[in-house]
């Protein structure tokens, strides 16, 4: 077992919010493997996710392929070399009206939050999607969403690039003006898919990290 499967056995093991009452089963979900260097971070799983274990196999997920198809990526690959988590491991539920999924609470993303850290440190990435607002505000708090998606962000040799919730619950994307911003960063991420997603591990074990850092940085000067 690699150190990120160890992660993921304690991840999967974890029932801190159910213990504290905040969900009715914590059933984590986790996906990805040593050497994927770049990460996508969404929000949490939802009803789909928890009954197959596995990230954005829902409606949303859907949507969220259908923009990766555009740009030339399918399914498959994007699963095979993205590590996909999310601020929050577990389903939490319904929201109060049933509408749809609620959103985690301060308290559940703080005990969550060490097994983001853990997963961050140990994958290195050199590219993070952030899926969502809740995603987007973990690492760039109080700055509005249409400030932020549509561009990328060098901070520390990684790049981050905001992206829209593909869930139909979101308005946002109703705007027209926010679909151009939604396809200017569909655009970043088909350019960081070409530098980082092929062959990721072994350049990084043989470069020691410091070709691909590089290349990205040469690429946002
Ligand atoms: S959401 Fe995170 S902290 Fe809460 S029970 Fe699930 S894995 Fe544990």
């Amino acid at each position: 077992m690699d150190a990120v499967e160890e992660l993921h056995a304690r991840i999967l093991a974890c029932r801190l919010c159910q213990d504290a009452g905040y969900i009715e089963r914590a059933a984590p979900v986790v996906a990805g493997k040593s050497g994927n260097r770049i990460m996508l971070i969404g929000q949490a799983p939802g009803v789909t996710e928890l009954e197959v274990r596995r990230p954005f196999a829902g409606r949303a997920g859907k949507e969220l392929f259908r923009w990766m198809a555009s740009i030339g990526i399918n399914e498959e690959e994007f699963r095979g070399r993205v590590y996909m988590t999310a601020v929050t491991k577990c389903f939490p539920g319904r929201t109060g009206g049933g509408s749809g999924d609620r959103r985690p609470s301060r308290q559940e993303i703080e005990l969550c939050a060490p097994y983001l850290d853990a997963q961050f440190s140990l994958m290195d990435p050199r590219a993070v999607l952030l899926v969502g607002g809740m995603a987007i505000e973990r690492f760039f708090p109080r700055t509005s969403l249409d400030l932020l998606i549509g561009g990328q962000i060098e901070r520390d040799g990684i790049l981050y690039i905001p992206l829209p919730h593909p869930s139909g619950a979101s308005r946002w994307l109703n705007d027209h003006g926010h679909r151009a911003l939604l396809r200017q960063g569909l655009d970043h991420v088909r350019r960081v898919w070409d530098l980082f997603a092929s062959d990721q591990a072994e350049t990084v074990d043989a470069s020691g990290g410091s070709a691909l850092a590089g290349t990205a940085s040469a690429m946002f000067e």
